[in-house]
């Protein structure tokens, strides 16, 4: 199958969460099994001078001031193009807002203009000579694709994956008019969404098939809960919808090999490898060097959604504990400030990094003990994945992907096969409670060992997740065929 990614988003070459991991190395996996898979993403300057073995720029005729950029994804050596417009992508920041984390104001036309250049790459029309069967699609970012799709004749099928409801691409009705879409698109059966629009709904109401990035989460989003006001279009969909859990890179997350760590290890050698990560991380943030000392960590945006504030609670609430917390992340500025507050009242327990770390990412994964993650919603979550794999005991809430990947060690029946500890409430006194049924464990060596064994031995590959999404790709290839063909 010719399938292409289209994606604001795509480790290494931008990133600011899950999404660009999905969109590399599920790409990667499917090209293993013999499929013919391109990636598009916006030239940032980042993804620029990333990428591999760039070739000359190619306008794209139908787009005055857009061209592509053919070249390579460092690392897989999958065919990616870069849609190079310099007044849209040019600019110092992230993919959707300036250094101090402001939107920029004109998303709308920035990704208006992404998803023109991305159908002109579909329907061959960029001077690439390849033509897909299938775009695959992800987040608001990329709505507009399978709508503009829809208004050609002869087209490819069309897949779009929510990995995160709440953020919908809106706008008002005034840059919908700039835009220029066609005006039949401004109802509530197409676009509009309570008086503004949505780029989301747009991927949502036009692809063949639907997908988000776990089970639970395809759930809930048909629960008034946590669809943004998307809930009854989902059930309306609910038959094109499928969670398909992601998977995680198991060769860039294999502490059998990463070289950002101190002592590689194994799940034969993880307590020899665990304390000389733990002294080396430890080091590294200034934490006293004690082992026999839990340590929590923490990577994260720092947004509501991830329960920050929980985790910030529990500190303050325990900050008489024999407790060590790493954290590290970056996001709103009150969040960065509470945490960097905490780690100035307690500088023995608390170490606090606010930015975007790979390596240091690592390292917390390697030397840490628990792996707190109580987030509010989780799409799909990664590190609660990465962590199981490092055999750092993962905490988590019970909701999305969370609850999907992770298996209470005290819950009735999982027996031998627990991974991490599970809790229900949004609040930090269900955290608490959950740690306090979990320390006990990590004092009993043996216990603990079992416990860390079992997440280790945990399957997050790709493989089968590529097969459920092979699978939806020919149901969208058979909806594609026989409505539009
Ligand atoms: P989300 O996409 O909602 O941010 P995920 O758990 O799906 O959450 O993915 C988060 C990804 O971003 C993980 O790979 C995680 O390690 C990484 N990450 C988040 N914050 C940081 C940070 N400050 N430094 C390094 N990596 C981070």
């Amino acid at each position: 199958m010719r399938i292409l990614f289209v994606a604001s988003e795509i480790f290494p070459l931008a990133k600011t969460g899950g999404l660009a991991d999905v969109c590399a190395s599920l790409p990667r996996e499917l090209a293993a099994m013999g499929h013919d898979v391109r990636l598009v993403l916006p030239a940032y300057p980042g993804a620029r001078a990333g990428l591999e073995a760039a070739g000359p720029q190619i306008p794209v005729q139908e787009l005055p001031g857009v061209g592509c950029i053919p070249g390579r994804l460092p690392g897989t050596g999958l065919p990616v193009v870069l849609v190079e417009a310099a007044r849209w992508f040019d600019r110092p920041g992230g993919p959707y807002g300036d250094t101090r984390g402001r939107d920029w104001p004109d998303n709308a036309e920035r990704f208006h203009g992404f998803a023109r250049a991305s159908c002109a790459i579909a329907g061959d029309r960029a001077g690439l000579g390849w033509r897909p069967d299938l775009v695959h699609c992800h987040d608001w970012q990329t709505g507009l694709v399978p709508a503009l799709l829809s208004l050609e004749g002869s087209r490819p099928a069309t897949v779009f994956t929510v990995h995160n409801q709440s953020f919908l691409g809106r706008f008002d009705r005034a840059q919908f008019a700039a835009l220029g879409l066609p005006a039949a698109w401004w109802s509530p059966e197409a676009l509009e969404f309570y008086g503004d629009f949505s780029f989301l709904k747009a991927g949502l109401v036009f692809a063949d098939q639907l997908t988000t990035v776990s089970p639970t989460y395809a759930r809930e989003l048909q629960t008034p809960e946590f669809g943004c006001g998307l809930d009854g279009l989902l059930r309306h969909r609910a038959a094109d919808f499928t969670g398909i859990l992601n998977g995680i890179d198991t060769e860039v997350w294999n502490p059998a090999t990463d070289t950002y760590l101190r002592q590689c290890y194994d799940s034969a050698t993880v307590a020899a490898g665990k304390r000389a990560n733990k002294a080396a991380v430890q080091a590294e943030l200034g934490l006293p060097a004690v082992g026999r000392i839990p340590l929590l960590v923490m990577i994260s945006r720092l947004v509501e959604q991830k329960g920050v504030d929980l985790v910030a609670e529990l500190i303050e609430r325990w900050s008489d504990r024999a407790l060590q917390w790493a954290l590290l992340g970056s996001g709103e500025l009150q969040w960065e400030r509470r945490l960097e507050a905490l780690a100035a009242a307690w500088p023995e327990r608390v170490a606090v990094r606010i930015g975007y770390d790979e390596g240091l990412a690592h390292r917390l994964e390697a030397g840490g003990d628990l792996f707190l993650m109580p987030s509010r919603f989780e799409p799909c979550g990664l590190n609660q994945m990465y962590s199981q794999r490092y055999g750092t005991v993962p905490v988590v809430r019970s909701t999305g992907g969370l609850a999907d990947s992770v298996v209470d060690v005290f819950a009735a029946g999982s027996g031998a096969a627990g991974t991490g500890l599970v809790f229900d409430a949004p609040e930090a006194e269900a955290l608490a409670t959950a740690l306090e049924r979990g320390l006990p464990l990590y004092r009993n060596r043996a216990a603990w060992h079992a416990l860390q064994r079992n997440a280790m031995a945990a399957d997050f590959g790709w493989r089968r997740s590529a097969e459920a999404y092979l699978e939806v790709y020919r149901r969208a290839l058979a909806a594609a065929g026989g409505g539009h063909g």
